[in-house]
């Protein structure tokens, strides 16, 4: 079983895909770490995100260790995350790695949970169940600086908001795969929802796609 969960930054996505493959015993990957650790590497190496040349020759040589820096949330990476996912031959570089990890789930479980932007509509098109889960983007704004706040108290709002809404716009206007739901994806509004709230949700999503 596939479940795809794809929608923009700080919707609660990751939470939920996490809480769902705890439950149903599923294989998690976190997908945008794929697209952080990319970026991570360019900044490294000195480049510029917007390199494609540089971009790609990193995406083709991630490591799986690279996914467990512990340098990959920051805001600058995000951003350099979003630049290269922009770049399609960085794309195609990481697209066998994720229909291998859902096809062949580590562990033999019997499946796995997918997030990002592209799940639904990429990576795994035929995925038993898809979600687009959202927020409104000052809710989704906000949850982001409070964590961030955790970390560092002078950290600005308006700051997080403008960059959030920069990485939006960017995810939503490339050329490939561009963040929007599938089809056939269900929308969850998180924007007046608590994560347990939204987790109940989606199980009833989950368990009439069963039926
Ligand atoms: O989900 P997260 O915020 O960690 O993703 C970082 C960036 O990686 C996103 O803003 C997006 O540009 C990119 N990404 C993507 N496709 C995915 C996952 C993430 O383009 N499937």
């Amino acid at each position: 079983m596939i479940i795809a969960i794809d929608g923009p930054a700080a919707a609660g996505k990751g939470t939920l895909a996490r809480r769902i493959a705890d439950h149903l015993g599923l294989a998690y990957l976190d997908t945008g770490l794929l697209y952080r650790a990319t970026g991570r590497r360019v900044l490294d190496a000195g480049a510029d995100p917007d390199d494609a040349t540089a971009a790609e020759t990193q995406a083709k040589s991630l490591d799986p260790a690279d996914l467990d820096r512990d340098d990959l949330r920051t805001e600058d990476v995000a951003q350099a995350a979003s630049q290269v996912s922009a770049i399609p031959g960085v794309r195609a570089a990481l697209l066998d790695f994720q229909r291998r990890f859902a096809a062949e789930p580590p562990e033999g479980t019997a499946g796995a949970v997918l997030d990002g932007r592209d799940i639904g509509t990429v990576v795994c098109p035929d995925a038993a169940v898809k979600l687009f889960v959202t927020a409104e983007m000052e809710v989704r704004a906000e949850r982001r600086f409070k964590e961030l706040q955790e970390k560092d108290p002078d950290v600005i709002y308006a700051r997080v908001l403008e960059e959030m809404r920069a990485r939006d716009a960017r995810d939503q206007s490339r050329s490939v795969a561009p963040l929007e739901p599938a089809k056939d994806a269900v929308i969850v509004d998180t924007s007046r929802l608590d994560a347990e709230q939204v987790f109940q949700n989606a199980l009833q999503i989950i368990d009439r796609s069963r039926c």
